[in-house]
């Protein structure tokens, strides 16, 4: 899922500070299971900016909804229900979604009440860490199923790379080296010999540095 946390609320009274009638609008999506930008939130976000606009001489409504997604062209045409009677919407969505909004409705103010961070997982409570970075070119069955291009620091594709120590990156000593990981891994499932050979020069054109990626699937067009 889509791992995002909440931009610092001073942040977002900046951003809202000369509107009236404001919408903080929740996404019941990635956001909600990473506990950043769900209905919850977005009810308690609305109260503090409520607050904090009080608090800075402000007079302002501060309202809350939610869509089920704001990455889906279907539930986003739900917002034509708040067309106009809002000077702000303030998405608890991540940047997906706040495009998305953006991109459909050209006179709405949309402003962004997260940071987006990575795409990840939790394995703790309250703790998400990275596991794809959405390269368009998944090398995941050579790698024993670990990601090189998000879990190490060089995204290395031939690792691990001169700097691990004892199992750990060069980068940050607090992080598994993922080469030293898919090294171990590898040895467990008996596929080391698969290692041996390099892996070839990589084109990173799917990895998004020839500008914004597209997906078409020409069966699901219509
Ligand atoms: S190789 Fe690419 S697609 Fe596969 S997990 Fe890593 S970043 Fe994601
Ligand atoms: S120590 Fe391991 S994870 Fe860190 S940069 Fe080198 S190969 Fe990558």
């Amino acid at each position: 899922m889509i791992i995002a946390e909440r931009k610092p609320l001073a942040e977002i009274i900046e951003m809202v500070q000369n509107c009236k009638k404001i919408l903080v609008l929740a996404c019941r999506g990635c956001v909600t299971v990473c506990s950043a930008g769900g209905e919850r939130e977005a009810e308690i976000l609305a109260s503090l900016i409520r607050l904090g606009l009080k608090k800075a001489g402000k007079k302002a409504e501060v309202f809350d909804a939610s869509l089920v997604r704001q990455c889906d062209r279907e539930y986003i045409d739900a917002i034509d229900q708040f067309k106009g009677k809002y000077d702000a919407i303030v998405s608890t969505a991540c940047g997906v979604g706040v495009n998305f909004i953006a991109n459909l409705r050209p006179d709405d103010n949309v402003f962004p009440a997260l940071n987006t961070t990575f795409f990840g997982g939790s394995a703790e409570q309250g703790e998400w860490s990275e596991q794809c970075a959405g390269c368009g070119d998944c090398v995941l069955h050579l790698t024993g199923g670990l990601c090189p291009v998000a879990r190490c620091a060089k995204s290395l594709m031939n690792g691990p790379c001169g700097g691990s120590v004892d199992g750990r990156c060069e980068i940050n000593a607090d992080v598994d080296c993922v080469w030293q990981m898919i090294y171990d891994r590898m040895g467990r499932l008996e596929r080391q010999k698969e290692m041996v050979q390099s892996a070839p020069i990589r084109d990173w054109s799917t990895a998004g540095h020839g500008g914004p990626r597209k997906l078409v699937r020409q069966d699901l067009t219509v």
